[in-house]
């Protein structure tokens, strides 16, 4: 029971697959940044065809009429589009991942823990509701995609008056639309991934709490990119209340694993 190497490695293990599978479902969902992208070229490619002279699309000639306002209508409804599907997959997925690390979790102590009579496989209501909607970094995860997507409306619509201001080809406006759009998936990638990782973290939490440990000890990934604040507290005990936030930062795999003493 007090082998530090068993519940790391379980533990560990069970940790990467999560956050394995996390990866796998995220990469199929960042496709609706490319149907979006799509969408935002062929609307582009549009204002070219009907309004630039010679290649050229100027500022002046989007300040007819209402050209500029209803440009910023149609980026706000491709990307609004884009961000009520996030909402909806991030919701399912951090709900799935809380679920399946809790249950996953109960059975390994369980397994370990000799006369532990709890049924892990039943997660009492409201468990995985806090899990999600708890601003543990000082927001929650829909108000964080929130921002974002406000972020990249903004991005995009700047985009498109410097590509007018500066003279740029429907070629060129295509390639920075695209590049706009990919530095948000990358962003939306890293949101994901730690919001992924504190649910991970919270349902440690809660399965610990219901298991009755009392203590945990604090590990980092077992690779070279450990950050200074992370090593610090490498291999350090806590009370199980007074343990540090996982997550630590972004894209941080240090852990709270079940501690006992000798
Ligand atoms: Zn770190």
């Amino acid at each position: 029971m007090n082998n530090d190497a068993y519940w790391i490695n379980r533990i560990d293990k069970l940790v990467e697959s999560l956050l394995g599978t996390q990866e796998r479902h995220t990469n199929t969902f960042l496709k609706a940044y490319k149907q979006s992208l799509t969408e935002l070229q062929a609307y582009s490619s549009l204002l070219y065809s009907k309004y630039s002279k010679d290649g050229v699309l100027t500022l002046n000639q989007m300040y007819v009429a209402n050209r500029y306002k209803s440009m910023e209508k149609q980026i706000a409804s491709i990307i609004d589009t884009l961000a009520k599907e996030e909402k909806v997959f991030a919701t399912g997925e951090l709900k799935r991942i809380y679920k399946d690390s809790y249950v996953k979790t109960g059975a390994i102590l369980t397994e370990g823990i000799p006369n532990l009579a709890i049924d892990f496989a039943i997660i009492p209501k409201g468990f995985i509701e806090k899990a999600i909607t708890y601003p543990w970094s000082g927001d929650n995860f829909s108000s964080r995609l929130y921002k974002n997507k406000n972020v990249l409306i903004d991005n995009l619509r700047q985009t498109l008056t410097r590509g007018f201001v500066q003279g740029k080809s429907i070629t060129e406006m295509s390639k920075d639309l695209k590049s706009t759009m990919d530095i948000s998936a990358t962003n939306s990638r890293r949101l994901l991934r730690t919001e992924s990782m504190h649910c991970i973290a919270s349902s440690h939490h809660d399965v610990y709490t219901k298991a009755g440990v009392e203590k945990v000890k604090f590990i980092t990934a077992n690779d070279s990119r450990v950050c200074d604040e992370c090593d610090a507290l490498n291999n350090k005990v806590f009370l199980l209340n007074e343990s540090p936030i996982i997550p630590q930062h972004p894209n941080s795999r240090s852990l709270n694993i079940v501690y006992f003493e000798d």
